[in-house]
C-alpha cells in the first residue's frame, strides 16, 4: 500500500510548486500544496528565496488552517516586493503610496480653495449683474484673466510622475530613515 503511493506517477497528482522546486516528494498532506499549485512556480520561488522554505513551512504549521491562505498571500506579496526592491521591500510600496496621498491631498486642498474662490467670485458677479446687466461681458473678461491657471501648474510636475507609478517603483531618494522607525 505504502509502496504504491510512494511510486512515481502511481496515479498521484504532480507535485506542488514547492515540492517541485525543492525536489522532494509531494506528500498527500503537503502543507504547501494547497497554496502553491504547480502552475504558479514563481509564487513559491520568490517566497523560498526571501523567507526560506523551512521557515515558510514552520509558519504555516503554526497557523490554523483557515489563516494559512492569508498568511501565504502576505508572504507572497512581501517576497515579491523584496525581490523587486531588495532594500526597502514592502516599505517602498508603502512610502510611494504615502507620497501619492500627500500629492493628492495637496491637489484636493488646492481644488477646494479654487471652489471657494469661484463661489466668492460668482456671488460677487451676480450681485453686480443685478446692478448693471450691460457690464456683464466686461466683468466676465476681467474675471477670466484674473483666474490663474498657475494654481494647477504648481502641482503637476511633481504629481504626474508618482501618480503614474502605481507600481511598486520606489523613489529611493525620498525615503527617509524614519520609515524604519516603526
Ligand atoms: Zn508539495
Amino acid at each position: 500500500m505504502k509502496e504504491n503511493t510512494s511510486r512515481k506517477g502511481g496515479g498521484a497528482a504532480s507535485p506542488c510548486a514547492a515540492c517541485k522546486l525543492l525536489r522532494r516528494r509531494c506528500a498527500q498532506d503537503c502543507v504547501f500544496a494547497p497554496y502553491f499549485p504547480a502552475d504558479e512556480p514563481q509564487k513559491f520561488a520568490n517566497v523560498h528565496k526571501v523567507f526560506g522554505a523551512s521557515n515558510v513551512n514552520k509558519m504555516l504549521q503554526e497557523l490554523p488552517v483557515h489563516q494559512r491562505g492569508d498568511a501565504v498571500s502576505s508572504m507572497v506579496y512581501e517576497a515579491n516586493a523584496r525581490v523587486r526592491d531588495p532594500v526597502y521591500g514592502c516599505v517602498g510600496a508603502i512610502s510611494s503610496l504615502q507620497q501619492q496621498i500627500d500629492v493628492l491631498q495637496t491637489q484636493l486642498a488646492i481644488a477646494q480653495a479654487e471652489v471657494v474662490h469661484m463661489r466668492m467670485r460668482q456671488t460677487a458677479s451676480s450681485i453686480s449683474n443685478n446692478d448693471h446687466h450691460h457690464h456683464h461681458h466686461h466683468h466676465h473678461n476681467e474675471h477670466h484673466s484674473a483666474s490663474p491657471n498657475s494654481s494647477s501648474k504648481l502641482i503637476t510636475p511633481h504629481s504626474t510622475k508618482s501618480l503614474l507609478a502605481l507600481d511598486m517603483v520606489v523613489d529611493q531618494a525620498s525615503m527617509g530613515a524614519s520609515l524604519w522607525s516603526c
